[in-house]
C-alpha cells in the first residue's frame, strides 16, 4: 500500500478534509450508470477507458450498448476484434478499442477472468495507466490509491497553491493527492475528486461558493483560483523584419520560386530583403529593391505572420513597371485572374489581403 506522506500549511487554514468531500458527493454527485456498478470492476474499467478523451455525455451510450453486447469479460475476449471496433466507432483512438479487447483476453487467459485487486496488479494489463489503475483499484476494492488526472491536478494545485509549473508540478501534485486519499471510502473519495474537478473546480470560473473545500482552498481565498495550476511561460519569440517588393505591370505582379532550402523553401512569393532582426528604417532605401525602384511607394499597413521560431512583420513596397520582361529566371509575372492557379504560402496570402485593401488592381 502506498504511504501517505503528512501535509500541513504555514499559515492560518483548515486542511481540506476527506470527509467533507465525501459527504458532498453523496448528497451532490453526478448519477452516472457505472457507479451503480462499483462492485463490478468490468464496468468501472469499461467506462474508465471510454472516458479517456471523450465526454460523459457520449461515453453512457456507447457503455450501455458495450455492456449489452458482451455483458461479461469472457463475452468481450471472445468476441471478435471488428465487432468491437465496430461497436467503438465513433469514439474515436481506436487503439483504446484494442487494447481493451487484448486486455480482456489477457484477463481470461492469465487471470481466471478475475481482476486484479491492486493498483500495481492493474497497471502490469494492457492500456491500463496509472490513472485507469487507481481509479478501477479504489472504486472497486477501496484501495486507497490516488488519482491524478487534469481535474485532479487542478483541484490540488489550487487548494495547495502549487507554485511549480505543469508538469514540472507532478511529483508534488501526486504526493499531495496521496496525502489527501483516506484509507477508508477511498472508492468514493476517488469519485467525489473526480465530480469536484468536472463540475465545480472548473478551469473557467470555478464554482467556489459551492465547493466543499473553499474554506480549505488558498487560491479561492486569495480570489485567484483561475491563477493554478501554473503554465511554464514561454520565452517570448523573436521579431524579424523584411521588405516584400510587390512588381506590378497592368494587371500582373512579379512573384518568383523561393530557393528550396529555408523557410517557405520551393513556395512562390514577392522577392524580398533578407529576413532581419532590426527594424528596417522608415523610408526603405532603394538599393534594397532586387530590379529598380523607381517609383517605390510603401504600403503604409505591414503583415505581421508567427512562424515557430521567430515573428515576422513585412512590410509591402510597391513598384510599377512600364516594360513585362522577365525580372529574373526563378519568376514570372501573374495575371490577378490567375491567382488562384498557384499555391502560395500563408504569409503570402496575408499580403495579398493587404493588398486587395489598398491596391485597385489594374490601376
Ligand atoms: S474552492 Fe474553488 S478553486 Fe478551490 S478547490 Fe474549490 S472550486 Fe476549486
Amino acid at each position: 500500500m502506498t504511504q501517505a506522506p503528512k501535509i500541513s500549511f504555514h499559515h492560518n487554514r483548515s486542511l481540506p478534509q476527506a470527509q467533507d468531500l465525501i459527504a458532498w458527493y453523496r448528497d451532490q454527485g453526478r448519477d452516472l450508470p457505472w457507479r451503480h456498478l462499483t462492485h463490478d470492476p468490468y464496468s468501472v474499467w469499461l467506462s474508465e477507458i471510454m472516458l479517456q478523451q471523450t465526454t460523459v455525455v457520449t461515453v453512457i451510450d456507447y457503455f450501455h450498448k458495450f455492456r449489452e453486447a458482451f455483458p461479461t469479460v469472457q463475452d468481450l475476449a471472445a468476441s471478435p476484434l471488428d465487432k468491437v471496433l465496430h461497436l467503438w466507432q465513433g469514439l474515436g483512438y481506436y487503439s483504446r478499442a484494442r487494447n481493451l479487447h487484448k486486455c480482456a483476453q489477457v484477463l481470461v487467459r492469465e487471470y481466471q477472468s478475475v481482476f486484479p485487486k491492486t493498483a500495481v496488479e492493474l497497471e502490469k494489463l494492457p492500456g491500463i495507466g496509472p490513472y485507469t489503475a487507481a481509479a478501477i483499484a479504489s472504486i472497486c476494492f477501496d484501495e486507497p490509491a490516488a488519482i491524478v488526472d487534469g481535474n485532479v491536478i487542478r483541484v490540488i494545485s489550487r487548494l495547495f497553491q502549487v507554485e511549480t509549473p505543469v508538469p514540472q508540478s507532478l511529483p508534488e501534485v501526486r504526493s499531495l493527492a496521496q496525502a489527501l486519499t483516506p484509507q477508508e471510502h477511498a472508492g468514493d473519495y476517488a469519485q467525489a475528486i473526480m465530480d469536484l474537478g468536472a463540475t465545480i473546480c472548473r478551469p473557467k470560473s470555478p464554482l467556489c461558493l459551492l465547493c466543499p473545500w473553499q474554506s480549505a482552498c488558498g487560491a479561492a481565498q486569495l480570489g485567484v483560483p483561475e491563477d493554478y495550476p501554473k503554465k511554464e511561460k514561454k520565452a517570448p519569440l523573436p521579431q524579424k523584419y523584411g521588405v516584400f517588393f510587390f512588381y506590378t505591370h497592368g494587371q500582373h505582379f512579379w512573384a518568383e520560386r523561393r530557393p528550396e532550402k529555408g523557410l517557405l523553401g520551393g513556395l512562390m512569393a514577392f522577392p524580398s530583403t533578407a529576413w532581419a532582426e532590426d527594424p528596417l528604417p522608415l523610408e526603405v532605401p532603394e538599393s534594397f529593391a532586387p530590379y529598380g525602384s523607381e517609383d517605390l511607394q510603401l504600403f503604409e499597413k505591414a503583415v505581421a505572420h508567427t512562424f515557430t521560431h521567430f515573428k515576422l512583420t513585412m512590410q509591402i513596397a510597391q513598384i510599377p513597371v512600364a516594360q513585362a520582361d522577365p525580372l529574373s529566371n526563378q519568376g514570372q509575372w501573374i495575371a490577378w485572374s490567375d491567382i488562384d492557379a498557384h499555391a502560395w504560402p500563408t504569409l503570402m496570402k496575408k499580403v495579398f489581403k493587404v493588398i486587395a485593401e489598398n491596391y485597385c488592381v489594374g490601376a
